[in-house]
């Protein structure tokens, strides 16, 4: 039987009843919104803070996580002794051309030649906020004993580029790498680079487990209703590290970016399946914010809006883990 996020002709859709796209009369009702009505002021990128990377060199010990932000998507988590990059973009802008699109606010955490030496490299989809071109490349010569994973029908880009062990796979499959379980997950998005590519190749979040820790890493994603499904059988998680940015304006954005009271929601919905047995409660990590400004509300509003509803939910604010650019924090 044909799953149900695979649709016609090799492409693929959200299985969800909110998952519909907006259609492209939308990009244009969004374009014109923005001409005619007034934006919200933004900050200064200075109020963003950077702090020195902390992570473990070369690696980290088995029964330790290490979670580094490099920005965006992009984080080092060092986990079961293995070195894993996410959504790697270390480039000015995230954008197919060097001279237009959105530009960095804030530098990357980690310089890329000051990474310690990398085994796996997570893909969640092809967006140019989380698959760079340079990027790649950079890291394919750096690191040529690296694996890549990555969601169907991304391999060719990333070979094209360079990388040698390239394993693509389907939401729910899951592959052994050194002792780590790493698992494809679930997200409600989309894809596309240019133009007539939308949707031939899958996005995914991804879930890790060594023997004494479970991260979660969302990707991209809407709010869907299963991430308690995603705990079931991945977790019960430690971290969740969940996109809290790029969410205005909200009818246009809804079906393919979390707001932060989403956010917060998915992560109670991934506790509620499967909460840590012992020792601290899970955390939250938010990502998606304060690197590239994508979408409308303004850059720091994403960190003050998820504390709120946190907060709102009666959960510790010790647990909602907002990190700086480059700040590392030990699980
Ligand atoms: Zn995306
Ligand atoms: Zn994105």
């Amino acid at each position: 039987m044909t799953p149900s996020h695979h649709a016609a002709a090799g492409r693929f859709r959200n299985p969800w009843p909110n998952g519909a796209l907006q259609r492209f009369s939308g990009v244009l009702r969004w374009q014109l919104d923005r001409l005619t009505k007034p934006l919200p002021a933004q900050p200064d990128p200075s109020v963003f803070r950077s702090v020195t990377p902390a992570f473990a060199r070369p690696r980290a010990s088995e029964d330790r996580v290490v979670i580094t932000w490099v920005g965006h998507a992009s984080f080092l988590l060092q986990i079961g002794g293995l070195n894993v990059l996410t959504d790697p973009v270390w480039s000015e802008r995230a954008s197919p051309v060097a001279f237009a699109g959105p530009r960095r606010w804030v530098p990357p955490g980690i310089a890329l030649d000051a990474l310690p030496p990398i085994d796996v490299v997570l893909i969640s989809h092809n967006h140019y906020d989380h698959l760079d071109d340079a990027t790649v490349r950079r890291l394919a010569a750096n690191e040529p004993g690296a694996r890549w994973m990555v969601p169907l029908g991304l391999a060719p880009f990333l070979r094209a580029r360079g990388a040698r062990q390239v394993l693509e796979l389907d939401w729910w499959q899951e592959k052994g790498v050194d002792g780590v379980v790493i698992g494809c997950t679930p997200a409600q998005h989309f894809s596309a680079r240019g133009f007539g590519d939308r949707n031939r190749t899958l996005w995914c979040g991804w879930a890790l487990a060594s023997v004494a820790r479970r991260v979660y890493f969302a990707g991209d994603t809407g709010y869907h209703p299963s991430f308690g499904a995603i705990a079931d059988r991945f977790g019960p998680f430690q971290a969740a590290l969940l996109p809290i940015g790029a969410y205005e304006p909200r009818w246009f954005m809804r079906p393919v970016h979390l707001n932060p009271e989403e956010a917060v929601q998915a992560f109670r919905d991934l506790v509620a399946a499967r909460r840590p047995a012992t020792g601290r409660p899970a955390v939250m990590v938010p990502m998606h914010w304060g690197t590239f400004k994508l979408t409308d509300e303004p850059m720091d509003e994403p960190p003050v809006r998820v504390a709120r509803a946190w907060g709102a939910a009666g959960l510790a604010l010790e647990d909602l883990w907002v990190l700086a650019h480059g700040e590392s924090r030990t699980l």
